[in-house]
């Protein structure tokens, strides 16, 4: 199948990309590396009127360190992947993005506004607390990313806005983070990652979730073991899909639970 007539548009700024959003509202689609939205346009699944294409707005690639790392919504996962500064779950979970062909054109920023359930970036953001920029004409707005990832293949950004940059306050520390995936680059079935304290899992439902019991857990000097797998299964909020049935994500969550706490203890 071929995608349905769009109009395309390769902005040379953030203005004028966020000019043409202001004028076509929910007509237009930012287009950043093309790994989601073209199989999408291609399946008639999207048919937007309009393309923005991002690639050439160089503002938004790159990484700076300021008060922890900021990263451009544009950077390739690749770029990141050749850094050495990367919060360690961050390090462990890129190579887990899909294939290296996928993170060579793949961005952070496109990962992060197409919100799939079972895609690291989400997770990641929330186990960070990482913080959102968001810019349209109508001014610039910072959003945690608590607030930021809603539901499948929704977040709060509107139609007018584009993700620019992700701040991942800084986070050395302890790390952990394991999937399963049937075959290597496969999305996750169920994921778990662990960072200090905090704890998030992954395609075990309708978006990533903090597990703020098992937390507790940890942070009373609780650690790996059956009574955080326990606690993790039950906290779990699981969903079934043509992929896995709910009570597969709870159990096997929760052993990734116990797993990526056990690596981060290790
Ligand atoms: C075979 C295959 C396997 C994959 N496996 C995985 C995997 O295991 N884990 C994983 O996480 N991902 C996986 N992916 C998805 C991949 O990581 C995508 O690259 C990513 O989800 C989207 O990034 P992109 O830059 O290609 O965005 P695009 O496809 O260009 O855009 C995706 C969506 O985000 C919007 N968007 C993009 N950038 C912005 C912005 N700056 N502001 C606002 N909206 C924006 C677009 O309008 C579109 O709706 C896989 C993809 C494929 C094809």
């Amino acid at each position: 199948m071929k995608s349905a007539p769009f109009e395309y548009h390769r902005p040379e700024s953030l203005g004028e990309a966020l000019d043409l959003l202001a004028r076509h509202g929910d007509e237009a689609k930012a287009l950043a590396g093309g790994q989601s939205l073209v199989p999408l346009l291609a399946m008639r699944l999207a048919q937007p009127a309009v393309l923005v294409d991002l690639q050439r707005l160089s503002e938004l690639r790159g990484v700076r360190r300021e008060e922890g790392l900021r990263i451009g919504a544009m950077t390739r996962q690749s770029e990141l992947e050749r850094r050495d500064d990367l919060p360690g779950v961050v390090e462990q979970a890129l190579p887990h993005v899909g294939h290296f062909q996928i993170r060579n054109r793949g961005t952070v920023g496109g990962s992060l506004a197409h919100m799939d359930p079972a895609a690291e970036w989400p997770a990641l953001a929330l186990l960070l607390d990482a913080e959102m920029t968001l810019a349209s004409r109508r001014g610039t707005r910072l959003v945690p990313a608590e607030d930021f990832v809603i539901g499948p293949l929704t977040t709060c950004l509107e139609p007018d806005e584009l993700l620019v940059e992700v701040h991942i306050p800084a986070a050395g520390g302890r790390s952990g983070f394991a999937e399963v995936e049937r075959r290597s680059g496969d999305f996750a079935l169920v994921g778990a990652a662990c960072h200090n304290q905090a704890i998030a899992v992954f395609a075990t439902g309708a978006r990533p979730q903090r597990l703020a019991e098992a937390e507790r857990f940890l942070a009373r000097g609780g650690r790996a073991g059956p009574e955080l797998t326990a606690i993790a299964e039950r906290e779990i909020e699981a969903t079934a899909d043509i992929h896995a049935p709910a009570a597969y994500r709870k159990k096997v969550g929760a052993q990734l639970v116990n797993r990526v706490v056990e690596q981060a203890w290790s």
